[in-house]
């Protein structure tokens, strides 16, 4: 496999994705794209769709994946041909295969890094996150279990998608932020 310059992150909320993105993106020298951060910049300039994107956020659902694929595009354009760490996109099946069709304007990734922690770990962080970051999507019980509902049914169905293709790697995601680096770079340096 050649290098892999084009990573996606999938996990659950909560998993280190916004953490850990950066930090890989850095070790390998590549732009870092976080589609959950581009989302809430749209929500705080106010305008139509901005609103209803933060009403779809707030409840804890999915954006529509045609919007999806312009936001990332409008925020990484060309770029994306050196290399990409996206964080939070593709999130549905769909939104992968997007990547993947003849003529998309996005290179598909080389191989998708899949955060794994178990479901007491993402309520404990999700707390956590929703005093220091004052999200509200994190600070509501019932949309934080709306959004672990739709990454089982919409987002996990994406880790047998790149496994078929070779291009699945597995790393727990429990533990202090840095130890959890240090295996994510040692298991992403393997495929180099
Ligand atoms: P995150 O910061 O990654 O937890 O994303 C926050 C919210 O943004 C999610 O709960 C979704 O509502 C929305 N979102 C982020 N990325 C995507 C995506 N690729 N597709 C659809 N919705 C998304």
């Amino acid at each position: 496999m050649l290098a892999p310059v084009r990573l996606v992150l999938v996990g659950p909320p909560g998993s280190g994705k916004g953490t850990q993105g950066p930090v890989l993106a850095a070790h390998l020298g590549v732009p870092h794209l976080s589609t959950g951060d581009l989302l809430r910049q749209r929500v705080e300039a106010g305008t139509d769709l901005g609103r209803r994107v933060g009403e779809v956020i707030d409840r804890g659902d999915l954006v529509p994946d045609d919007l999806m694929i312009d936001v990332v595009i409008d925020a990484l354009g060309g770029a994306a041909e050196g290399g990409y760490v996206l964080d939070g996109f593709p999130r549905t099946v769909a939104q992968a295969e997007m990547l993947e069709k003849d003529g998309s304007p996005l290179p598909a990734p080389d191989l998708a890094v899949h955060l794994d922690i178990p479901d007491e770990v993402v309520h404990r962080r999700l707390a956590g996150r929703a005093i220091e970051e004052g999200r509200r999507d994190d600070a509501d019980p019932d949309v934080i279990e709306r959004r672990l509902q739709v990454y089982r049914e919409e987002t996990e169905p994406l880790l047998a998608h790149y496994r078929d293709r070779d291009a699945l790697v597995t790393v727990d995601g429990d533990g202090p932020p840095e130890e959890v680096s240090a295996r994510l770079l040692a298991a992403v340096d393997r495929f180099r």
